[in-house]
């Protein structure tokens, strides 16, 4: 199969870790629990790692070895391990790196139930944990204790869509011998190559751009060097976080579009930007393609675009968001996002609920901010969506 390092991210994301089999053009579904080896020695050499041979799917599977070969390439990493959503990637992150008397500094806007699990599920196994605004470096200079052994970032960060400088805090955590994870969820590699700016792993919610058809949940994580993969997957096999291979299948399918999705849907993001920044019923407006931005600069550099996001606030704060996101019909209102239909949630009461109050305040959630996940509809029609709902807020 044509599976060339050289190639460009398109043509990666078509074929890149296809597996031929009887001149398939698609790797074809291995839907199988277990392999059968062709002799006791045989079977001895797959087991002791002597021979690369399939063994049993919680282990490994060729579909899913498409997929983690393919997401590997357009990550620039060495190899990645496939598991069954994203939230058992940012878990396997966390149990491969934290362990009783480690410390965790993150910042304090993230999907919810990464930041959730620290606070109600790690302490039980004695990890520590600190939450600082990591839009500003010093934050994480100064939050850096003896004991911290994972830097974890998500930018731009759920639901803030504050922005980390990657290659900065890379660069203060290197100094100390301190991994960098960043949650890339939100760009996917198209917008966003973590690894190429210092950090050590990256992951996905594979439930969002990359599969990018709100069809499946699934989880990856990517890393930089041979010894952190073969930590991560030892998590990966040994807690049964794996995929299951249609799961996987579907999922190599999605990604084969992802640079045209993801056109697109930036392509809407920026028209529906500009229209709520001037829309006068609505007070602000982050998204990283506007100048109004706080960190515009740093998106620039580090974003190849400002991806599908958008979060905003009415002027009639909780009350207007609820009557608009009861009064659109285009956007449907759920949760998720990265896929191809437009999505509308309200991270106070749905996404982020689980935080405390003052959890939520001190990272700038606030009880009006609405998140809006922008698809490749007709851009037309996400915005008079908005324009007759706003008239009813
Ligand atoms: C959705 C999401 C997750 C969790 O992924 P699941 O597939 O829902 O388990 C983690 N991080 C970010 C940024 C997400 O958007």
């Amino acid at each position: 199969m044509h599976n060339d390092e050289n190639m460009g991210f398109g043509s990666k994301a078509v074929h890149a870790g296809a597996i031929d089999c009887l001149g398939s053009a698609v790797t074809p579904i291995f839907q199988t629990s277990t392999f059968r080896f062709r002799d006791v020695d045989h079977g001895a050499r797959c087991f002791s790692g002597e021979e690369n041979g399939y063994i049993y799917t919680r282990i490994g599977n060729p579909s899913i070895t498409e997929l983690e070969e393919a997401v590997a390439s357009l990550e620039g990493g060495c190899g990645s391990v496939a598991v069954s959503s994203g939230m058992a990637a940012v878990n396997t992150v966390y149990m491969t790196f934290l362990s009783q008397g480690k410390h965790l500094v993150a910042h304090n806007s993230l999907y919810g139930p990464s930041r959730g699990v620290m606070e109600s599920i790690y302490p039980k196994y004695g990890v520590e944990s600190s939450f600082v605004d990591a839009t500003d470096t010093e934050n994480v200079r100064n939050a850096i204790k003896d004991n911290t052994a994972l830097i974890y970032l998500e930018t731009p960060a759920n639901p803030t869509m504050g922005i980390m400088d990657i290659e900065a805090i890379c660069k203060i955590a290197h100094e100390r011998n301190i991994p960098v994870c960043v949650d890339n969820t939100f760009c996917s590699p198209y917008l966003q190559q973590p690894l190429a700016l210092g950090a050590d792993v990256v992951l996905h919610s594979m439930t969002k751009f990359i599969n990018g058809h709100a069809d499946i949940v699934g989880g990856i994580v990517v890393a930089k060097e041979k010894d952190i993969y073969t930590r991560l997957r030892a998590i990966m096999v040994n807690m049964g976080f794996n995929m299951d291979p249609h799961q996987a299948w579907l999922t190599r399918r999605g990604l084969k579009t992802l640079p045209i999705r993801i056109d697109r849907a930036q392509e809407n993001a920026i028209k529906v930007a500009e229209f709520l920044e001037n829309h006068p019923k609505v007070e602000w407006v982050l998204y990283p393609g506007l100048k109004s931005h706080p960190q515009y600069e740093l998106a620039k550099r580090q974003m190849k675009g400002p991806g599908a996001m958008i979060t905003f606030c009415l002027k009639g704060g909780l009350e207007a968001g609820k009557k608009l996101m009861n009064n659109v019909h285009l956007a449907m209102l759920a949760v998720s996002l990265g896929g191809i239909e437009t999505l509308i949630q309200h991270p106070a009461s749905m996404t982020h609920s689980k935080l405390s109050k003052e959890a939520r305040e001190s990272a700038g959630i606030t009880d009006g901010l609405i998140r809006f996940a922008v698809g490749i509809e007709n851009v037309e029609d996400i915005i008079a969506d908005l324009r007759e709902a706003l008239e009813k807020a």
